[in-house]
This record gives C-alpha cells, sequence and structure tokens, in this order.
C-alpha cells in the first residue's frame, strides 16, 4: 500500500487532480497549459509540452504560477517504481519568458545534482546538445510534494519560432543505432557482420555485430572473443556513445584496431533492451522487468532478447574453439563521477589480480576512467546481473566487468574540478576500452607484438592487491593517479 501511494504521486495542494486513481501511463501529448479560470484562445507564451516521440519521457504538467510548472516523469511501462528519465519538448514560448520548471516525483534521492549536474537541452535553431548552467539548478527535498526530492532549473526561453527539448541525459535513440548500423553496413567492411539474433516482445531488432578479420572466422580457428553489451538499461544512454565509440574504432583503419581484428573477435549487441529505449524508460523492458536482474533464467517470451543474447553465450562458452574471454556490460551511474567498474570476487588471489589487469590498463589510457571507483563484489542482490552470472558460468580464463560512467561528469588526473562528459568524451572512453584491448593482449604476448612496455612492467611486477566487498582494490585512492603522472597519458584513439 505504501509502495502505490508511493507510486501515484499527486500533489496534494494543488489538488488539481483529486483522488488520482490513474497511474500517469501516457506521455503528455501537444499539451496546452493554460492558466485555471483562462477561458480564452490559448496564446503565446502559454506553453506545449510534448513527449510523444522515440525515448520521449513525460507524464504530466501541472501550472503553479505564470512562471512555474511542476513536471511529472512517467513511470517506466509496467513498472511505476523507475521514475528518472525524462524527455520533452516545449514551445510556444515567448521571447524572454523565464520559466521554473521542477520534475517532482524521482525515485531515486542520491543524485548527481548535488554535485553540479544539470539536464541537457538544445533547440532547433541550437541542435547541439548542452548542458544547463549548474548555477540555475536546484535539489532539494520539497515539503509540497511529500517531501520528495525535487530537481527545480530556472530557464530563459529566447527564440519563439523555436522548439526546446529537454532531458536527463544526452538521447541515444533506437532509430539512431538503427542508421548508424545501416551506415556501417553500407561500408561494406570484410571484417564487420550484422546479424539480427532476435526480436523484441515489441518486433524490434536485437541487432548482434561481429567484428574480426574473415581469416579468424574459419571453422577449423581457435578463436579469442570478446563479448560487449549495452543498453540492457533503456535510460543509461551514455552506454550507447561508449558502444558507438568502441564500434569506430575497432572498425577504423588505426593499425592498432587492425592487429585487435587480426587476433581476436568482437562480438556486440549494441541495444539489449530497445523497447526500453525506444518507449522512454528508465530501467525496465516494455513489460517492467529489469532485465538485468533476469540472466538466470530468461524466458523466451516475457525476456527474448535475454534469452537470445544467454542462449549465444552459452553456445559459444560449449564451442571448444571459443575461448570466451571477456564479457562486458555498459552502463550509467546516477551517483557516481567517472567511469569504472564492477568485477567478480574470487578466492584465488591470482584470479582476482589478473582480474584487476584491464581496469589498470584502462585508467592509463583512459583520464577519465578510475581505477580506486572500481570495485569487487558478490552482492546478493547483483546475482542476476550479466557480469554475475556469466562470471558463474564462464571458466577461470574469463573475466566479466560492468563498465559504469557516470551521467555527469569525471575528475581528471591532477585536478580537482569535474568536467562535464559530453556526447564526444562518451564516445572517446569507447575508443580508448577498444585500445585497451590492444595493450591487454600484448601484455599477454598474444598479439605477437612482444614489446615490454614500462606500462606493462607497472602492471605485473610488485604490486599488491586487495579484495574487498566495496572498498575497491588498489594501493590507494589515489594510487591509479599517480600512477597515471609518471607514464603520462598514451593519446586519444
Ligand atoms: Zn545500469
Amino acid at each position: 500500500m505504501e509502495r502505490k501511494m508511493e507510486d501515484n504521486i499527486r500533489d496534494p495542494e494543488t489538488g488539481s487532480e483529486a483522488g488520482g486513481e490513474d497511474p500517469l501511463v501516457g506521455n503528455v501529448n501537444k499539451l496546452i497549459v493554460i492558466p485555471p479560470g483562462y477561458a480564452g484562445v490559448p496564446r503565446r507564451g502559454h506553453l506545449i509540452f510534448d513527449a510523444c516521440f522515440e525515448s520521449g519521457n513525460l507524464g504530466r504538467v501541472d501550472y503553479v504560477s505564470e512562471f512555474e510548472f511542476d513536471l511529472f516523469i512517467r513511470p517506466d511501462t509496467c513498472n511505476t517504481r523507475f521514475r528518472v528519465w525524462f524527455n520533452f519538448t516545449v514551445e510556444n514560448v515567448r521571447e524572454t519568458q523565464r520559466v521554473i520548471f521542477n520534475i517532482v516525483n524521482f525515485s531515486k534521492t542520491k543524485s548527481l545534482y548535488r554535485d553540479g549536474m544539470s539536464p541537457v537541452v538544445k533547440s532547433t535553431s541550437r541542435p547541439k546538445w548542452q548542458r544547463v548552467p549548474a548555477k540555475h539548478v536546484y535539489y532539494y527535498r520539497c515539503p509540497e510534494h511529500r517531501r520528495n526530492y525535487v530537481m527545480s532549473y530556472a530557464f530563459c526561453f529566447d527564440r519563439e519560432d523555436d522548439v526546446y527539448h529537454f532531458a536527463y541525459c544526452y538521447p541515444y535513440t533506437y532509430s539512431r543505432l538503427q542508421h548508424y548500423l545501416g551506415s556501417l553496413e553500407r561500408r561494406n567492411l570484410d571484417y564487420l557482420q550484422r546479424e539480427l539474433l532476435g526480436l523484441s516482445v515489441q518486433q524490434r531488432n536485437l541487432d548482434l555485430l561481429t567484428i574480426t578479420s574473415p581469416a579468424l572466422l574459419k571453422p577449423d580457428r581457435e578463436k579469442r572473443v570478446v563479448f560487449l553489451t549495452a543498453r540492457v538499461h533503456p535510460g543509461e544512454s551514455p552506454a550507447s556513445f561508449i558502444c558507438q565509440g568502441v564500434i569506430d574504432f575497432l572498425v577504423s583503419q588505426h593499425p592498432v584496431a587492425r592487429i585487435l581484428r587480426d587476433h581476436v573477435v568482437f562480438k556486440i549487441v549494441p541495444m539489449l533492451n530497445p523497447d526500453g529505449v525506444y518507449l522512454g524508460n528508465y530501467r525496465c523492458s516494455l513489460m517492467g522487468f529489469d532485465l538485468n536482474r533476469h540472466w538466470q533464467d530468461p524466458s523466451i517470451w516475457a525476456q527474448p532478447t535475454l534469452h537470445a543474447v544467454k542462449q549465444l553465450i552459452v553456445r559459444m562458452n560449449q564451442d571448444p574453439k571459443i575461448s570466451l574471454e571477456f564479457y562486458i556490460d555498459v552502463h550509467a551511474h546516477s551517483t557516481m563521477m567517472n567511469g569504472f567498474m564492477y568485477g567478480n570476487v574470487f578466492e584465488e588471489e591470482e584470479r582476482v589480480h589478473r582480474q584487476a589487469i584491464f581496469p589498470r590498463l584502462l585508467c592509463h589510457n583512459a583520464p577519465d576512467f578510475s581505477f580506486s571507483s572500481t570495485t569487487f563484489n558478490r552482492d546478493v542482490v547483483k546475482a542476476g546481473t550479466g557480469r554475475r552470472f556469466l562470471g558463474g558460468l564462464l571458466d577461470d580464463t574469463s573475466y566479466c566487468y560492468t563498465l559504469e560512467v557516470s551521467f555527469y561528469s569525471y575528475i581528471a588526473a591532477g585536478s580537482n574540478t569535474p568536467v562535464a562528459y559530453t556526447e564526444e568524451a562518451y564516445m572517446k572512453l569507447g575508443r580508448n576500452v577498444a585500445r585497451t584491448f590492444a595493450d591487454y593482449y600484448r601484455l599477454n604476448n598474444l598479439t605477437g607484438d612482444n614489446k615490454s612496455t614500462s606500462l606493462s612492467n607497472s602492471i605485473l611486477d610488485g604490486q599488491s592487491y586487495r579484495q574487498g566487498n566495496s572498498h575497491g582494490i588498489g594501493r590507494n585512492p589515489d594510487g591509479d593517479k599517480a600512477e597515471r603522472r609518471i607514464h603520462g597519458n598514451k593519446g586519444d584513439y
């Protein structure tokens, strides 16, 4: 009961929708918000809100005053527990019209809004996403909304003909992915294959990319496989930019990319939850499942995309010619800074050391990736995640990680100032992830390039690793940064 009250938030003060038994199930559709009691024809300045588009999310708008509006996130489809992602447009504005938008029904309390995060905005005449200045954003407990946490931001419209678009973070839609994959296919690269691995409940594509040199795909060849998935959580759009960065690098003519293609098979599922992404959900599928809690027993009808990916991984694991060496599931994090990883906990110390190598290498390559935030755990609540499930399924030569990146910012080495992520910065992290595989395999003498670098020595020699449930692993909190200063960054690819 308590849950229900909380889920169907109504503002008891304004009472504009009294006694609401109706949960917020749809998005607002070109909703004109006019002042109560106003009887005339809608005028310019009576804002029109819309979220009836791909990945759109806005469930309700309440007029507070001429200058202030309460906005309600539409909960995930079939699961009202999750209300974080928003994505909507506003038009019919007056030039110099100032407004305060209050997002009043977040399901989370901890938020990066306290640390300077702000919504992103673009408009018709300025189509590049920007972040709203942090000084115009407030995050606080609001007595008028059941002491819920409210994020308010002030905004000044400046062009009457513009449609303004606001979102929780840079959107990356299902259609955008389809266009991107289509453009890749049209390049006719002999080292790239796109397959339809299955369909979602609403019959959207579950795409699978295979990137490797054709010679490696011959049946008699032994194959080392790196498997990457993203967007199991649909609101975590930064994961798609990372994933695209990985793909862009792997299909490029960069010499490191060529070496990787000659030695490794990359299998990439860029969007594990296409329905959720399309619908503008934050965490769940169409039917309200958090797919990253169903790896143990996915149903073919209720979780078909997860079922298909799991089947493929299980089949590959049984193939004696295939060595599945990495599984990385890409996510975005709503309360942490930087990129970082979650890994599994093992009994054998040697395996613990080996598991730390990839994140350590990534920390050297990516200024925004933090090894000290990387943690290794075995929480019961994470048992249904891809990382945990596959960590148990695959043998001890495989590594399973969750790669997380902040929805907001990173703090680079030698600095204390957070740098807000851009779309490009997320993609750059993806490119850095890709090239880190080259360092990893070079370290393991598998790419024919046996040069022992100072980097590899520092990774392998005389370092003490610790293992813990939540304390991370490493020598000291700044160990990774100190190390990076010694060796320098190797530049960006
Ligand atoms: Zn996630």
